[in-house]
Parts: C-alpha cells; structure tokens; sequence
C-alpha cells in the first residue's frame, strides 16, 4: 500500500472533483472496486517538488437526502479517513457555511490526523477574504484560499501538506498490479463480466466523457486477486449514453488495449469467432499483450461431448499461426468459469512478467538446437552459441550466432515453441531476435 494519501473531503458540489484533477494533473485517476462492498472513490497519483502522493476523490457519491450522507459519511468517508495521511476539507467561499459542513466539521472531529480547510472557489481576491466564516468552524490547522478552477493557492496548500510526509513516496503504487483490458464487439457480455466482478450493480454518477477524466480505471479485488480494468468507463457508461457511437468506444477498446498487460478479449458462443474478433486478437499479439480469449454465452450453447475441443480448434485456426491463446468458456448469465477467467488472465500476466535465467535457457535450449540444428544456407552452417532473455518490458530472446541473417522463419517458429515447451509462456506472444557473436 502507497504512503503519502491525501484526502480529499466535504459536501457536494464544492469543487472536490476539480481539485482531484488538478493534484494529479495529466495521470489517471484509478477507481478502487471491491466487490460486495458499494466503495466509490477515485485514487489518483501526483507529485509536488519532489515528493509524491496518492489522492483519493470522495467525490462520487450519489448526492441525496440526509440518510444517505449519513450512510455516506459512513462508507466513503470513514474508509478515506483511515487510509489518508492528510485531509483536505473543502468547503465553498461562493455558497458560505453550510449546515452539511458543519456536520461534516463534527464527524472529522473525531480524527486526530492533520486537516486543512480548502476555501475552494476563492477565485476573486475579493472571494478569497469570505474565507473567514470557516474559521467558526474551529477545526483545521489553517485555511487555505483555493481556486481549483483556475488553480490558484493550490501551491501554498500543497506546501503545507507535503511536510506531514514521512518520505517521498512512490511514483507508481500500481505498479507491478496486472492491468486488464476487457474487449470485443457489442453484445458479446463485456459490461456483464465487469459488473459480475464488481459483485454489485452500480451508478456511476461521475460523467465521465468530455472530462479530463475521460479514461478511468478501475482497480478490482475480486476472488482474492488485485487487478485494474482499464478504461471500464466505456463499458459502463453505455447504459448512459446511447449505444452506437461507435467510432467512440473503437478508440476507446484501441487506448484500453495499448494501456493494458493481458487483453481479455471476449467472443459470443451463438455466433463464433468472425474477422472483428480476429482482428482484435491479432492486434493485440501486435502489441504485445498478454491475451485470454473467453467464449462467452456457453449456456445457450447445444452442447455434445466435442463441443469444446472442436470450438477452441475453430479458434485456433482462425487464428493461426497464433496458437499459444487459452480460451475459455464462460456463462456470465450462470457465472460460470468467471474465476476461472480472472485466474487464468492473472497466470498469462504472470508468464508475461517472468524471466529465465540464461543458464536456464542455456540448459533446456541449446540441446534442442543441438537435435535439430538450422538448416545450412548455401553451404554455411549456423551456429548459435548461447540464448539470453532481454531486460525488455516484453518476453524477448536474443540468439548470439555467427550468422543470424541465416536464420529462417520456420527455425525462428521452431525454436520459439521450444522456449514455449520448457518455459510455458502461455496467453503471451514471445519476441526472438539474432545477434551477431
Ligand atoms: P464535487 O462534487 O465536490 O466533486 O465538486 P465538483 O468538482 O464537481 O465541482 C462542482 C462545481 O463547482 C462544478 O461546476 C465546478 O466547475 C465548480 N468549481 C469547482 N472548483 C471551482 C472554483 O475554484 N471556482 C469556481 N468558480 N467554480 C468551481
Ligand atoms: P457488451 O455490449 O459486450 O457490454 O454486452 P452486455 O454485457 O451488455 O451483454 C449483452 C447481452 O447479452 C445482455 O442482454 C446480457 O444479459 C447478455 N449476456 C451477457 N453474458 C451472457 C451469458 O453468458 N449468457 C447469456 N445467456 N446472456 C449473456
């Protein structure tokens, strides 16, 4: 878990949404999914003169009758409370002190962690001087002037912050967290399979397109995995907006993609593999991603004893020559191999991440050569004289031999289902490159 959290809390409307996305700047906000439990706060990551932080949103709450801010006040702002380092109050110098500040006031109270008071939309010097209403408030260890519009007196506020940080914090808490993206055409169970993740069906009440938060992630704990679902927003927003904007979501599935480590490319039973699936995948083999194909729908499939096995070999050769893809079948209707799913995209990022030792590769590949050596060309013999894996962010081998122009596609094809025999590199496209030694 990241240090340095900064919170970021108050009644709706203030402006807490405009000062998340001003902390952050050009990163991405992650919304953090667990499924079963309603949580819907954005995290997001920034830096300020050399140290850096995690921000999280408690902005996205559906905005209602006092109930549902105590229930609220409960969930999202308990949880936000516990996690953070600093709390940012924020209250608006526009609409002056509220009832529902002053509730808020007395439930952060109850924090012994160092607060600030944001007085947001101080834009005006004239506005800035409102500010002193909030004093009566009497909690806070100073008021700070904001503008998140126009980002004024941010700089102040996030000097005063950065001292109650122990150290500099991390650059990229995600990292090494697998990131997913959840693809294929309309109709085939995408928005399904997330919502079936998310355990619960839920309204997201932040409008998402033409925001600067236009991609969110979506951070997942679903069968006692981590994940991110890149870019879900266009998933879910369908039920918003209408359907065929197509042009839209295919830029949307192309961002996810590239954004993501495993494609989860998803297929309907009824109707088979057609050339937008195949596209798809072999797009993403062009990219690098690790991939799962999952066939879903399978309830409505007649079934006999073959039906999997001849299905997969459809695939498969519709494919070709990519042929190291696990596919799987699912239902999300009957919630069938949904874990199976999860758990098998959670093996592909791993295999895609894995490296082998050179004297590893040394020892399983080099006899593997030595049965079936690459054919001479014009009476030169090739000799490859040892394997390594690159430091790449992607599988690649380099092969040091005397003469690496020489080697043939169908040897370079051979040697990689070699490394694929010992190394098991399933659900990820492996890179082979010849160097001359
Ligand atoms: P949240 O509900 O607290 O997350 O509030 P939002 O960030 O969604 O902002 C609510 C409204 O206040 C939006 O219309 C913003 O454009 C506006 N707003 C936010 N910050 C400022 C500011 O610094 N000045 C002004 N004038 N308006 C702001
Ligand atoms: P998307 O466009 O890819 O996001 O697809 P949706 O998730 O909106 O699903 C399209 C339709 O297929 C909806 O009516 C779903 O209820 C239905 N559907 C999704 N998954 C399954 C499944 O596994 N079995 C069956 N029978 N229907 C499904």
């Amino acid at each position: 878990m990241s240090s340095n959290i900064i919170a970021i809390v108050g009644r709706p409307n203030v402006g807490k949404s405009t000062l998340f996305n001003r902390l952050i700047g050009h990163r991405k906000a992650i919304m953090d999914n667990v499924s079963g439990v309603t949580r819907d706060r954005s995290y997001g990551h920034g830096d300020w003169i050399g140290k850096y932080f995690t921000v999280i949103d408690t902005g996205g709450y559906v905005h209602g009758t006092d109930d549902i801010f105590e229930e609220e006040i409960n969930k999202q702002v308990e949880l936000a409370v516990k996690e953070a380092d600093v709390i940012l109050f924020m209250v608006d110098v526009d609409a002056g002190l509220t009832g529902l500040d002053e509730e808020f006031a007395n439930y952060l109270r109850r924090t012994d962690k160092p607060i600030y008071i944001v007085a947001n939309k101080a834009d005006s010097n004239a506005r800035a001087h409102q500010m002193g209403e909030f004093y009566a408030l009497g909690i806070g260890l100073e008021i700070f002037p904001v503008s998140s519009q126009n980002g004024s007196g941010t700089g102040e506020l996030l000097d005063a912050v950065i001292t109650h940080f122990k150290d500099e914090g991390v650059e990229d808490p995600d990292a090494g967290i697998p990131k997913f993206a959840v693809l294929g055409r309309p109709n085939v169970g995408k928005s399904s399979f997330v919502n079936l993740l998310l355990g619960v069906e839920r309204n997201i009440v932040t409008d998402i397109a033409g925001t600067t938060r236009d991609a969110i992630d979506s951070r997942y704990n679903a069968f006692g995995k981590e994940f991110i679902i890149v870019d879900t927003a266009g998933v879910r927003r369908k039920s918003k907006v209408s359907e065929d904007i197509e042009f839209y979501s295919v830029m949307r599935s192309l961002r996810a993609l590239e954004d993501a480590d495993v494609c989860i490319i998803i297929l309907d039973a009824t109707r088979g593999i057609e050339a937008q699936d195949v596209n798809l995948i072999s797009l993403a083999e062009k990219n690098r991603k690790g991939i799962v194909i999952l066939v879903n729908k399978w309830d409505l499939v007649e079934k006999n004893t073959n039906s999997t096995k001849e299905f997969e070999e459809e695939i498969l050769e519709k494919i070709a020559p990519i042929k190291y893809v696990p596919v799987i079948f699912t239902s999300v209707v009957t919630k069938q191999r949904v874990h199976k799913a999860i758990e098998t995209a959670m093996e592909v990022y791993e295999n895609k991440t894995q490296k082998i030792s050179t004297s590893k590769l040394n020892d399983k590949i080099l006899p593997e050569i030595d049965r079936y050596p690459p054919p001479a060309i014009k009476g030169k013999f090739v000799k490859i004289k040892y394997i390594t894996q690159l430091p790449t962010h992607n599988p690649t081998f380099a092969f040091f031999c005397n003469l690496p122009q020489y080697i043939k596609e169908s040897y370079t094809r051979y040697l990689e289902n070699s490394i694929r025999k010992h190394f098991g590199f399933d659900g990820v496209p492996i890179k082979l490159v010849f160097r001359k030694k």
